[in-house]
């Protein structure tokens, strides 16, 4: 009998497929499983028992028609609460849009709906995906499964902490500056940030569009390139989106690593990062070379200036994105004000948190006039230079490698009053932002009983190649398959 609970996509699709078990059964056991463990984690803000039979019975419809049918059909999912999904409340982790219901499904929503798939929730998040611990959400944090006084990382903790303990098999998430990587790290999962353009932004609720995108968080690599090949495509309505021919990201998926040539960026290897982090990324590393990689030093000369380059450049355009919460169409309207201007003022004074507030006046002052050059101009040449130091080191590597996060999860309250501190969290995540490229997180040891995530950086749509080498890594080790023991089935 099938272990459901902990069954990857492949296994899962083949169930269904043979009839071992139906949709409404298989949602029925992750719902149930939601409503015995979600009142400790705090993963979902929303969960659809009616809506999400409703698909299950419309999913096994399909199954049961005899023609051919998605891999992902009847398999359940949850999104973190970014996404827009028509009817389904979307809050973005904020009070701004506490009660907003969407009118429209974004394009990954869309896309997986059609191929069947079931949404169970919509996932906690750091509010507007602003933070790395979840500790932002105006609906409380998300505890981290494998240790519930720790933070499961953010902005997307929701949807780790829900694939974590195995509340949902697979999940989407948004990565901005790192938000699928390093909760993906933080709760021992994989996550799948794609090359900028590769997945559509339309219906995401927008932070810093020149650096959001969405992405696969899975137990493994093979459920990320599996939900990947369901969330990836062109649509004319997001005018960065790419138009390309259509991939298969399981297409590398078994292929040995004979000559593959992994860089090791001095500059991810240095000062910063914790003993027991860098015990498990070396321990990997030697797996690797036993796989057949060879490693080489790299460069990566800017990298340490990406940090304080994507504060100017997330905020500016967090900013602007964040001028539409006017309290006229849409999200929290205050009740008492004097005009127009008092409604505004105060809509947003109390709609939005203090991270949000701190980010659009670091936005506006960067982009306001005789800043701008000295700020957000500086800023973007320097992400210019950081892309220029990856394609330089892809010269001479097929794959970078490094660590995800500095740290394993660490103690609620441990970083919040430091926002500096915090904004660390993803020093080693955010020049794949800036520079565009796809990045992953996939497990690889344990630091104090916690999760250490192994951060893999492709070439410009070198997502196939990554999950085909991440996938090798989990076929010769189990990190991949260890589950938080309080949640177990
Ligand atoms: N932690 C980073 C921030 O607060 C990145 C967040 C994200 O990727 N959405 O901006």
């Amino acid at each position: 009998m099938t272990d459901f609970v902990n069954a990857g996509l492949r296994e899962l699709g083949a169930a269904l497929a043979q009839k071992q078990i139906s949709s409404v059964e298989l949602t029925t056991l992750f719902l149930d499983r939601i409503e015995k463990f979600n009142p400790t984690l705090n993963a979902f803000v929303s969960v659809g028992r009616d809506q999400a039979l409703a698909a299950a019975q419309a999913a096994d419809r399909k199954l049961g028609a005899g023609g051919t049918v998605s891999p992902l059909c009847g398999i359940p999912l949850a999104h973190k609460d970014i996404f827009c999904a028509e009817g389904w409340r979307t809050t973005c982790g904020s009070k701004m849009l506490a009660d907003f219901v969407a009118p429209y499904d974004a394009h990954v929503v869309e896309l997986l709906n059609a191929a069947g798939m079931v949404t169970l929730g919509k996932c906690n998040m750091d509010e507007f995906a602003m933070g790395s611990s979840n500790e932002t959400s105006f609906f409380g944090p998300v505890k981290n499964p494998w240790d519930t006084a720790c933070v499961p990382g953010g902005s997307s903790g929701g949807s780790a902490a829900a694939v974590a303990a195995r509340l949902a098999p697979v999940a989407t998430g948004t990565d901005t500056g790192g938000s699928i990587r390093q909760p993906a790290a933080l709760c021992g999962l994989s996550g799948l940030k794609p090359t900028y353009g590769v997945v559509s932004r339309y219906g995401m609720i927008a932070f810093a569009s020149s650096l959001d995108q969405g992405g696969p968080m899975a137990r493994s690599a093979e459920d990320c390139a599996l939900l990947l090949n369901g969330m990836a495509g062109f649509d004319p309505r997001d005018s960065t989106s790419l138009e390309r021919p259509t991939e298969d990201y399981c297409r590398d998926l078994g292929k040995p690593l004979d000559g593959l040539r992994i860089g090791l960026p001095r500059e991810f290897f240095g000062a910063g990062m914790d003993a027991g982090v860098r015990a498990a990324v070396e321990t990997a590393l030697a797996e690797y070379r036993k796989l057949g990689a060879t490693t080489v030093e790299v460069s990566l000369p800017n990298s340490g200036l990406s940090v304080p380059a994507y504060y100017v450049i997330a905020p500016a355009e967090a900013s602007s994105n964040l001028s539409r919460f006017d309290g006229v169409r849409y999200g929290h309207r205050a009740a008492d004000y004097a005009d127009l201007n008092d409604m505004y003022a105060k809509s947003r004074a109390e709609g939005f948190g203090a991270e949000v507030k701190r980010r659009i006046l670091i936005g506006t002052y960067v982009l306001s006039h005789g800043y701008y050059d000295a700020y957000y101009l500086k800023a973007q040449k320097i992400r210019r230079l950081i892309a220029a130091d990856f394609q330089e080191a892809f010269k001479s590597c097929d794959v970078i490698m490094g660590p995800t996060a500095p740290s394993v999860a660490f103690p609620f309250g441990a970083k919040s009053a430091d926002p500096v501190q915090m904004y660390l969290s993803d020093i080693y995540t955010i020049a794949v932002n800036l520079a565009g490229l796809p990045g992953m997180s996939i497990p690889c040891g344990f630091d104090k009983d916690l999760p250490v995530g192994l951060q893999i950086v492709g070439p410009w749509f070198g997502e196939a190649k990554m999950l085909g080498v991440a996938h090798r890594f989990q076929q010769a080790t189990d990190w991949h398959r260890r589950a938080p023991a309080a949640f177990a089935a």
